[in-house]
């Protein structure tokens, strides 16, 4: 039986050491670390994951501005909302929750947040660094699961890693800092042959798919370190809506050796992140 990487219980311990700091921090600087998030619109998944940052911005005691704009904002009114933001000397993370509303092209805002203030590690600027293994803000979700598998003990360098999924915010990220870490990694996608068996030979296992349960027992290696970034909402039997991972998790754990679970897994993690790259940028700021 795989032991469970709890996400929600590390994800408390590191919230919680980040308390000292940031009294620590503001006792030295003169002000606490402050985190804005933007959000357009309505979408109700959006609001519930603007609503875990802000309240963990509370919970840390870093101080956050919550912008709400309306769906139909201008992209030229976002972006310069964004401007002001970067311009604000009291700000330290500026993050825009996507998706964003189809009028307004997404690549223009994320380009528009100062390379600086980037806390959610998206700005080309960022992600340039990271492939080039130069200092960069890490992009919190494969920052949280880095620091997830290394919470299990089991070493990640001369392991053969595999992630299911190339996303620019998950997949492509979290391959490139496994690789940093000496892992063997292959990253599989929806043209890959035989997933299963690919699947089959990681020793770390990362399904970041959106796809409810996809990655089954049969696909993973005893002993393996699994992570499911995967957050499906499908409905229950009941007929109300069930979160649920990519990853089947009642097999999946009688196999592998180390299993996150969803909820309670990367989600928090990810949270976490977003507030160890706010006082990441803000240090930066006030050591320039
Ligand atoms: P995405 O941009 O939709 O990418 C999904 C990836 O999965 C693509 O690379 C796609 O391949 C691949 N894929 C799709 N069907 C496949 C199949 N049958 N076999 C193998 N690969 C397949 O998704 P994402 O943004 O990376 O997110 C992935 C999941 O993680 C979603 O459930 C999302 O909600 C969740 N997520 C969670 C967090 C968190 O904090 N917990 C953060 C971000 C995302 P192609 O490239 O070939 O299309």
């Amino acid at each position: 039986m795989a032991q469970i990487i709890d996400g929600k219980a590390l994800s408390l311990s590191l919230k919680d050491a980040m308390k000292d700091r940031i009294i620590a921090l503001s006792e030295r600087y003169g002000r606490k670390p402050c985190l804005a998030v933007i959000i357009v619109g309505d979408n109700p998944a959006s609001r519930s994951y603007v609503k875990g940052k802000i309240t963990a911005a509370a919970y840390v005691g870093m101080d956050s501005r919550l912008i709400e704009l309306p769906e139909n904002i201008s992209e030229d009114d976002l972006l310069r909302q964004i401007a002001s933001l970067n311009a604000d000397p009291v700000v330290d993370g500026v993050l825009v929750q996507l998706p964003l509303p189809a009028h307004i092209d997404e690549d223009k805002v994320i380009d528009a947040i100062a390379l600086g203030k980037d806390v959610d590690g998206f700005h080309p600027g960022n992600v340039a660094n990271l492939w080039l293994g130069r200092q960069c803000i890490v992009p919190c979700t494969p920052k949280g699961i880095i620091t997830m598998i290394e919470s299990t003990g089991v070493s990640i360098s001369g392991k053969k890693a595999v992630v299911v999924g190339r996303s620019n915010i998950v997949g492509k990220p979290v391959a490139k800092l496994l690789l940093d870490r000496n892992a063997t990694v292959t990253i599989a996608h929806s043209r890959t042959v035989d997933l299963a068996q690919v699947c089959s030979e990681a020793d770390i296992l990362v399904a970041a798919v959106g796809r409810p349960e996809m990655i089954t027992s049969d696909m993973i290696k005893p002993g393996a370190v699994v992570i499911d970034v995967g957050i499906n909402r499908v409905a229950g039997a009941d007929g109300k809506n069930h979160l649920v991972g990519d990853v089947e998790f009642a097999g999946a754990s009688l196999k592998a050796g180390w299993i996150s679970p969803v909820p309670g897994g990367v989600g928090p993690m990810t949270i976490t992140m977003l507030m160890e790259n706010t006082i990441e940028c803000f240090l930066r700021k006030m050591t320039d």
